[in-house]
């Protein structure tokens, strides 16, 4: 479904992204684990398009979307990629329903069907009775689960996640590993999650482990490409 190829990417003279290919498969929940600096946030930024690579391929079902402009880039993003980043970042101004429907009503949909289809996503994850509040007055994990809501509203085809539970007690972090899980059983939702959070790799098909730039675990790049070989022949 997407498919990262060769990607290089630095800042100066710092190489964060050292050819780097990956294969994110349907209703797949991966986990990108590895130490602070090792590149896993950019990783994340290019495959969700938010950012560009300096070299290689970012293909979405076969198309190469590096090569989009701007214009058509954002309208790709907001019809076919969710986000969950550590701060929950909904608007503080906006109730937790206005915050849901707003990706729906910037892709098109009325004000009146985004607000259906926000409530229907605030009850499914357990927020039936939040739907007026603002995030002010939401806990820390009522608000995460509204930000999830959130970046499931455009039905996208990968929900990107940059330690979604990086900000959060045990407690809550637990709710939303549980969400998460959840949320790929009932809708088949794909994730891909970097994350300092242990427990967060339980739930995972695969966990893509990154240093300096690198995955240093060949078998988790996944893609038929790859099948069948072995580590050391694919770093040759
Ligand atoms: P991780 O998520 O694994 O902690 P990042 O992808 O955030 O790693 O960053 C990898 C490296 O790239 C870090 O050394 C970071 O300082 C650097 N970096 C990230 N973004 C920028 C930027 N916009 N400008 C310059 N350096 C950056």
């Amino acid at each position: 479904m997407i498919e990262l190829k060769g990607i290089n990417k630095s800042y100066g003279n710092l190489r964060v992204l050292d050819n780097v290919s990956l294969s994110i498969g349907n209703n797949e929940i991966i986990t990108i684990v590895g130490p602070s600096g090792a590149g896993k946030t950019t990783l994340l930024q290019i495959a969700g398009t938010l950012d560009r690579p300096d070299s290689g391929s970012v293909f979405y079902d076969g198309e190469d979307i590096a090569r989009f402009n701007d214009r058509r880039l954002s309208a790709f993003r907001n019809r076919n990629i969710g986000f969950i980043f550590q701060f929950h970042q909904l608007l503080p101004e906006f109730t937790a329903q206005e915050n849901v429907a707003l990706p729906a009503m910037i892709a098109g949909e009325s004000g009146k069907g985004a607000q259906k289809r926000a409530a229907e996503l605030l009850g499914l994850l357990g927020l039936g009775d939040r739907l007026r509040h603002k995030p002010a007055q939401m806990s820390g994990g009522e608000r995460q689960r509204a930000a999830i809501a959130r970046a499931l509203v455009n039905s996208p085809r990968v929900i990107f996640a940059d330690e979604p539970t990086g900000s959060l007690d045990s407690r809550n972090r637990d709710e939303i590993r549980s969400t998460i899980a959840g949320l790929r059983e009932k809708l088949g939702q794909t994730f891909v999650i970097v994350t300092h959070d242990s427990s967060m790799t339980s739930i995972a098909d695969r966990t893509v482990r990154m240093a300096d730039g690198r995955i240093l675990n060949p078998d988790a790049i996944g893609g038929a490409d790859y099948e069948g070989i072995s580590g050391p022949d694919l770093l040759m």
